[in-house]
């Protein structure tokens, strides 16, 4: 560990969360060199929806190398691109009634994001774009202009232009309406609101602390995009994958987003791979205006296919995903309703929980102390201040009891601390 600590970049984070080696891992657990277990609350910031490891999709893997599949492929046509486009079609976009065509980019979150957000400037010959309070895109220079977070926009060292902040739903409290404001800004001809390219937003907010805005004001924001000539940018890359309760997490509110981008769980194995889902009239780009090496990641095409043909043929598995989210929100509520709402207070939509502690410091005890309990699980929020269950949708209902109850004691335990210490 000494090895490690003295020689990566210090950029590094999750890591000093949780300093050990791993070296093993399975569905929701992980294992370190000296034989510790953890069960995994985290499932890589929610690139593991289908857990570590998941049998299914490793036996494709496996046999695709076995077969010598085509590996990196550029953009060029190979079976494992044809195969995974042609599930995606059948079982995700067509049954939803989506239209769209699929871009693959490099192979991370920010890479569709910068796509979406070069295309909409390019459809619509403007240049700004509309973001929220708490809103996370990612860190590459163009993302990273519309990611709210003060300590990721000061690694940016230019100028974060051509994005305007907008509040988010329920950022000033659920009595104020904020697209009616934004409808007011941008139908002013005085504001100084200019008139943006594009919107994007987040229908849950994963890194901003689990804001899920309601399915009325994604549905009053589709309304207002198409009054002002606005494109609607859907950013699913944390929600999406069935971590929301359903597949894509702006079903619930019936909207049909311009440009939706898709990454993190996409693969279903944990191997990089990221998609722009765009209508197709959107579509105007030149040949190799936007491109890169890695957008054909075909060991994720094949992961990716696996899994839509293994999980999403059927309500089997979204409607186990329901349950679970059932059973979480019960739990974390009663943490909630324990200890009073001054203390806590129950976050998120979906698998994609978590509760507001009163600070950050209460937050970070709280993990650090489930981490020590054996239970992977990290904050979000302004202050770090909200505790996020982001566990694999696959997970047991028994490892998801167990891991609660690893994280209800940590409750408990911090705050019987305080209380010996006050008295
Ligand atoms: C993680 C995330 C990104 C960035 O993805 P990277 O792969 O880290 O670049 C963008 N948007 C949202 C909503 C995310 O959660």
């Amino acid at each position: 560990m000494e090895f490690l600590r003295s020689n990566e970049s210090q950029v590094r984070v999750y890591s000093r969360a949780f300093p050990t080696i791993f070296n093993r891992a399975k569905n929701a657990h992980l294992y370190t060199d000296d034989g510790k277990e953890y069960l995994d609350f985290l499932a890589g910031a929610g690139s593991l929806n289908y857990g570590h490891n998941n049998d299914v999709l490793k036996k494709a893997l496996l046999e695709y190398i076995e077969n010598d599949g085509v590996s990196q492929g550029l953009d060029l046509w190979t079976t494992a691109k044809h195969d995974f486009m042609t599930a995606y079609k059948k079982h995700i976009l067509d049954p939803r009634g989506l239209d769209y065509k699929m871009q693959f980019t490099g192979p991370t979150g920010t890479n569709c994001v910068e796509a979406a957000l070069k295309l909409a400037r390019k459809v619509k010959g403007r240049d700004g774009i509309i973001s929220f309070t708490n809103g996370f895109h990612g860190v590459s220079l163009g993302a990273v202009a519309t990611t709210g977070n003060k300590n990721h926009r000061g690694g940016a060292g230019v100028p974060l232009s051509s994005v305007e902040f907008m509040p988010y739903c329920g950022y000033y409290g659920d009595a104020v309406d904020t697209v009616q404001m934004m409808d007011k800004l941008l139908s002013d001809n005085s504001s100084g609101s200019d008139l943006p390219a594009a919107v994007i937003v987040e229908a849950v907010q994963g890194e901003g602390g689990l804001n899920a805005a309601s399915a009325k004001w994604l549905k009053d924001l589709e309304t207002l995009c198409k009054k002002h000539d606005i494109l609607l940018i859907l950013d699913d890359i944390q929600a999406g994958n069935g971590r929301s309760g359903d597949f894509f997490s702006f079903e619930a509110a019936g909207i049909v987003p311009d440009i939706v981008t898709v990454s993190k769980s996409l693969s279903g194995y944990g191997l990089p791979m990221a998609l722009v889902l765009l209508k197709p009239e959107l579509d105007i780009w030149n040949p190799g205006e936007h491109n890169g090496t890695f957008r054909g990641n075909n060991m994720a095409f094949i992961t990716a296919k696996t899994a839509i043909e293994t999980y999403w043929q059927d309500d089997i598995f979204i409607n186990d995903v329901r349950q679970k989210s059932d059973l979480l929100g019960k739990r974390l509520k009663a943490i909630c309703d324990q200890h009073g709402s001054g203390l806590f207070k129950l976050k998120g939509r979906g698998m994609m929980r978590g509760i507001a502690c009163s600070s950050g410091e209460l937050a970070d005890r709280i993990t650090a102390r489930a981490y020590e309990k054996g239970l992977i699980i990290e904050t979000a929020g302004p202050d770090d201040e909200v505790v996020k269950c982001l566990m694999p949708l696959t997970i047991s209902a028994a490892d998801l009891n167990k891991g609660l109850d690893l994280l209800t004691d940590s409750v408990n335990e911090v705050l019987n601390e305080d209380m010996s210490a006050a008295s």
